[in-house]
């Protein structure tokens, strides 16, 4: 698994942002990467002051900002003049109604036209904006909501309806709440948010912003437990720029398509600030995940750049490589992923299917921008996150009983990934738990939870998250290296993989498995995964059980829940769900 390695011949990319690696982490510094945005008099910062409005007074302002396609493929446009100003009367309906700096701003929209809009609105008037994922149920949206004070509420009124509307008195901080697609005059308690914005002015005086404002909330995916509320403030945004500029290559002619959605730290870092900053033009598509729709767009709206996700790419692989290649995907120029570990077949499917490899890169909710990353002008090795952005030092490290906390220099061994911090879109806490934001940080270094190797060229490799790790007969087995190997099987579509404890082992290996079309679950081909596995991976390692499943347990934004598999094999508590997605209940 760690053997391969896809070339980048010299001088392919030499129109690169980042050339040479080596090199660009030599010469790279924060302060250089904050003089590349403009701030605000005084030492201010403003996160859609940098997006649009730098781009407005650079004379940038008649180029597409965003294209935004609607379920029946119809389209509408907005330049960065035409979404600012837009931005504009967002921010002045929150001023004129005493909405101030510090407020916050709770959006419950999906991928809907009026998103972008209320987000950079928000910025520029002070808020706080914090999304909301669409498919949450009430309770979720309660809860988010409480832990975060929601002052302001933007929604559709059908949501409102079935959603909020029930339980809202109980919460008094709520003062106002926006509602898109009123079907007549809004219920009781809220305002049109169609008719607000249309009395209020196209011009707005960013209110100023100190660095170290707040700026976001975004919760976390809930795949470990109950989600946090990570603080986000306007320095982020020079993460978000030089990120998008050195990891996912935005440059100012780029039509940029980041599939997460918006209700995801993703879908606002990548799918909004950062390819604005980098004066790209996003697309934004309303739909749901579907094949020939995703395809289709690749190549009519001729993207450059596209960044999605494993649990996107698996499914693409599931349809099969032909029909990529009906279509004309030539443009795309860097393809990227995130949100959880990219099996090395996914990456070496990308080069069958699309001519080049998919980069896969590593972050967090709490780290607020791309850490480790597979670059444009580097080599990549299938199956590994990466090498860390210039200007973040990372480590493996260890933790010890007594609380420190030690670096583990020998290449290939697995440990803790942790960050120095000290990069401007690091968490600055999470909202009303401080002890569990302590907690993270041990001798200089922040650490992820995450657990990882590095190997001599300093790529790092995924191993688990800490609580998903394997102890079986004193071997660490993470749970990505096992699911890898049974991927490499035609039959298998996703696989999920436990630890299950047993008396003389400790753990043993458990797999869940879902097939690819066209195979069905049969004890031949139960034995047949099992013997595939001993082969590639030992018996050690290898799953001593497998299981066929229609779907794997995951979270709405994608990421399979080991825990839940865990809990519902030994029959324990299922634990907070809310971000379970809902054909699983
Ligand atoms: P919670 O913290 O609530 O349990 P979560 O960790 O899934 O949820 P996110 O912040 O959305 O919430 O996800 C970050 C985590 O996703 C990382 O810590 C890591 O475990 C996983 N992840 C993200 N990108 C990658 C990647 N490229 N390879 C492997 N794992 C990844
Ligand atoms: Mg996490």
């Amino acid at each position: 698994m760690h053997g391969r390695r896809i070339r980048k011949p010299p001088g392919e990319c030499q129109d690169a942002n980042l050339v040479d690696y080596e090199e660009g982490v030599h010469k790279f510094s924060w302060a250089e990467a904050h003089a590349l945005l403009d701030g605000l008099p005084g030492g201010g910062l403003n996160i859609t002051h940098e997006a649009i409005d730098r781009h407005i007074a650079g004379g940038r302002g008649e180029r597409r900002a965003l294209r935004w396609i609607g379920r029946d493929d119809q389209f509408r446009d907005w330049t960065y003049a035409a979404l600012g100003a837009a931005a504009n009367r967002f921010a002045y309906v929150l001023a004129s109604r005493g909405v101030s700096k510090g407020d916050h701003v709770f959006t419950l929209l999906g991928r809907a036209p009026e998103l972008y809009a209320v987000l950079l609105g928000t910025l520029k008037s002070g808020g706080v904006f914090s999304p909301l994922f669409s498919a949450f149920g009430p309770e979720p949206i309660k809860a988010r909501m409480t832990i975060g004070e929601a002052r302001v509420l933007v929604t559709s009124e059908a949501f409102y309806r079935r959603k909020v509307e029930p339980w809202r008195k109980e919460l008094a901080a709520l003062e106002h709440v926006f509602l898109t697609e009123c079907s007549g005059s809004p219920p009781e308690g809220t305002i049109d948010l169609a008719a607000a914005m249309e009395s209020s002015p196209a011009m707005f005086e960013t209110v100023w912003t100190a660095p170290e404002d707040i700026a976001l909330v975004h919760f976390t995916s809930g795949t470990t437990g109950r989600p946090k509320g990570a603080v986000h403030v306007h320095e982020a945004v020079v993460s978000h720029h030089v990120t998008g500029r050195l990891a996912l290559d935005l440059k100012p002619d780029d039509t940029f398509w980041c599939t997460a959605d918006p209700g995801w730290v993703t879908g606002v870092s990548y799918g909004v600030i950062s390819p604005l900053t980098n004066g790209c033009s996003l697309i934004v598509d309303q739909a749901e995940f579907d094949v020939e729709r995703w395809y289709r767009i690749l190549e009519r709206e001729r993207v450059t750049v596209w960044y999605t996700a494993p649990t996107a790419i698996r499914m693409l692989m599931k349809a099969g490589v032909e029909i990529a290649r009906r279509f004309d995907l030539s443009r795309l120029r860097l393809i990227a992923s995130v949100g959880e570990p990219l099996n090395p077949e996914a990456v070496a499917w990308g080069v069958e299917a699309f001519g080049k490899p998919i980069h896969d890169n590593w972050w967090q909710t709490e780290t607020g921008g791309i850490m480790i990353s597979n670059f444009r002008s580097m080599d990549v090795k299938p199956g590994s996150m990466g090498r860390p952005l210039p200007g973040v030092a990372a480590g493996i490290v260890e933790r010890h009983g007594d609380g420190s906390v030690r670096e583990i220099e020998t290449p290939m061994t697995k440990g803790e990934l942790a960050l120095r911090p000290g990069w401007p879109s690091m968490m600055r806490g999470y909202l009303h738990e401080e002890e569990r934001y302590r907690k993270c940080f041990a001798g200089g270094w922040y650490l992820t939870g995450d657990l990882a190797m590095r190997d001599d060229e300093g790529y790092y490799w995924f191993v688990g998250r800490a609580d998903d790790v394997i102890k079986s007969a004193g071997h660490l087995i993470g749970p990505f290296e096992v699911e890898s190997a049974l991927m490499e099987h035609p039959a298998v579509a996703e696989a999920g993989v436990i630890g299950v404890p047993e008396p003389t082992m400790g753990e043993v290996v458990k797999a869940f498995v879902a097939l690819r079309n066209g195979f069905e679950p049969s004890e031949a081909l139960r034995k047949e995964l099992l013997g595939h596995a001993r082969q590639r991976l030992g018996p050690a390692v290898a799953p001593k059980d497998i299981a066929f499943r229609q779907n794997l347990p995951k979270t709405r934004s994608g990421k399979i829940m080991r825990r839940l598999l865990k809990a519902r094999e030994l029959g324990l508590p299922e634990g907070d769900l809310s971000t379970l997605e809902s054909e699983e209940r």
